[in-house]
């Protein structure tokens, strides 16, 4: 099956976590999609591998408009801009696309475009006691018997 994340707010804040449900997920022979607006770059790679998140797949809002051409991507100061309306239902256009199944993603904007992908939307995207409890638990079942 295929899954979908969000980056920033996401994978790059609660690393522990997502670092263990990416791995097990393509451990168990499914695919992850790390879909975000950015586009790969060397910090963007970093980010990822400092997260430990596992994936097969990456998509970035700003290269796919990029690489397509029917609308102008701008940058300022670094960030890629193009039209609000676009922009926000490419990652739903990408889940309908590959088949994805379900994507976590801490943007509400994007929510009201998906139709055939669970969006869930996490509410919490800072670091906070309770997302520290539940990495701080993750060792104690990442060795437990099957
Ligand atoms: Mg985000």
């Amino acid at each position: 099956m295929k899954f979908g994340f969000d980056i920033h707010g996401v994978v790059d804040t609660h690393c522990d976590v997502y670092a263990a449900i990416t791995s097990a997920l393509v451990s168990a022979g499914h695919e992850v999609h790390v879909i975000t607006g950015a586009v790969m770059s060397p910090e963007l790679d970093a980010t990822l591998k400092k997260a430990g998140v596992r994936y097969t797949h990456f998509f970035s809002i700003a290269q796919y408009h990029m690489d397509k051409g029917e609308h102008e991507v701008q940058w300022v100061d670094g960030d890629p801009w193009m039209d609000e309306e676009i922009w926000n239902r490419t990652k739903a256009e990408y889940c309908r696309t590959e088949g994805i199944r379900l994507i976590i993603d801490d943007s509400p904007v994007y929510g009201k475009y998906f139709e055939d992908t669970i969006y869930l939307l996490q509410k919490d995207p800072r670091r906070s006691a309770f997302w520290d409890t539940l990495a701080e638990l993750l060792p104690r079942f990442r060795a437990r018997p099957q």
